[in-house]
């Protein structure tokens, strides 16, 4: 019974994230002695499907149809269930992005799975059993969690398993699934990009402000730190409640869940509900003028001082470089 990886594309291409879920999904079937099928949706050019052998896939399953060319959550569910179905398979991986979120519950109920979702590690199968650990309470804590389900569905937190080159070969082969007119009740009809800049949820670096920057005509020194070190800019929650940044960069347990190698957090004090979404961050660094701010108890570099004078003398010194 081979694993199966569900590879998700952007724009035609695949992102670390799903070579990151590869390789996780690669061990999970050298665990079983078993071999890796990927399944891609999507119109997606034969060398980039072929890359996915370079990360352990044996085989590529290749859906394109010209009605699952824009995603549409219950319609790739239904595809990745059937390909599950088809392959034999009893464990199906996906990378915990914001589409990886929607499908993997939908997976799971197709196939009467278990789920795991936001796994940071492999499965430790000693003694018959299957535990995977995973963030828990908005990433306060771990959980390790047991699935006893035959079938099994693991979604990996992005940034938490390396990307392993394998140096294999995948053979490509075309799956003709069947599309149910049921499965297209909801369409995305257009995506629009709101920004050319770096995608805050697969960003490897982010750079993040707070109130502490007093106001939206002051963003332009967060922008240009993070274009020089080509990170995302998010913001805390009052900031975009306030319209002083878009939502689509609030992160925290009401926002978006980041787990960047590096976040940079400026003018932020650190509230529970902030961390909740950044827990999972590699390295912390803080900048703000309040020794006493609760985001130091969780910083792994600090700089209290302020702001207005600490990022323009990191922007030089960055510039220097
Ligand atoms: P503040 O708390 O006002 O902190 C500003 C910080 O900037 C201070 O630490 C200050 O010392 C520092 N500062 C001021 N001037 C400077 C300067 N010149 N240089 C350097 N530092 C300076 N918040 C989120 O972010 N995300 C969420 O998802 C979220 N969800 C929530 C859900 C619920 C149910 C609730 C009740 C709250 C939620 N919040 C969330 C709000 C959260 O509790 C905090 O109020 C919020 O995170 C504070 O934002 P802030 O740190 O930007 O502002």
């Amino acid at each position: 019974m081979p694993v199966l990886i569900y590879a998700e594309n952007a724009d035609g291409k695949f992102k670390k994230s799903i070579f990151e879920a590869v390789s996780y999904a690669k061990a999970i079937a050298d665990q079983n002695n078993t071999s890796l099928t990927a399944i891609s949706i999507g119109d997606v050019a034969v060398d980039e499907l072929s890359a996915l052998g370079k990360y352990g896939a044996d085989k590529v399953l290749n859906v394109s149809n010209d009605r699952l060319k824009t995603f549409v959550n219950q319609a790739y569910a239904s595809v990745i269930a059937e390909a599950a179905k088809k392959e034999g398979t009893d464990i199906v991986v996906l990378s915990n992005s914001f589409s990886g979120r929607g499908l993997a519950p939908r997976v799971a109920v197709k196939l009467n799975a278990g789920i795991i979702d936001g796994a940071v590690s492999l499965p430790d199968q000693s003694g018959g059993k299957f535990i995977v650990k995973k963030t828990a309470f908005s990433g306060k804590a771990f959980a390790f969690t047991e699935l006893t389900s035959a079938n099994k569905v693991i979604s990996l937190t992005p940034n938490t398993y390396k990307v392993v080159e394998t140096g294999g070969t995948a053979a490509i082969e075309d799956f003709a699934a069947e599309v149910k007119e049921g499965d297209f009740k909801v369409m995305l009809k257009e995506i629009v990009r709101s920004t050319d800049k770096v995608s805050l949820p697969d960003a490897e670096i982010v750079v993040s402000g707070g109130r502490g920057l007093k106001g939206p005509e002051n963003w332009g020194m967060i922008e240009e730190l993070a274009d020089l070190l080509g990170a995302a800019t998010a913001c805390s929650k009052p900031v975009s409640d306030a319209g002083w940044r878009p939502h689509s960069e609030h992160v925290g347990q009401t926002g978006i869940a980041v787990s960047p190698n590096l976040y940079i957090a400026i003018g932020i004090s650190g509230a529970i509900q902030h961390l909740a979404g950044i827990s999972a961050s590699k390295v912390i660094v803080v900048i703000n003028k309040d020794p006493e701010a609760p985001f130091y108890k969780v910083a792994d570099y600090g700089i209290v001082g302020d702001a207005f004078e600490v990022v323009p003398k990191l922007i030089e010194a960055i510039k220097q470089h």
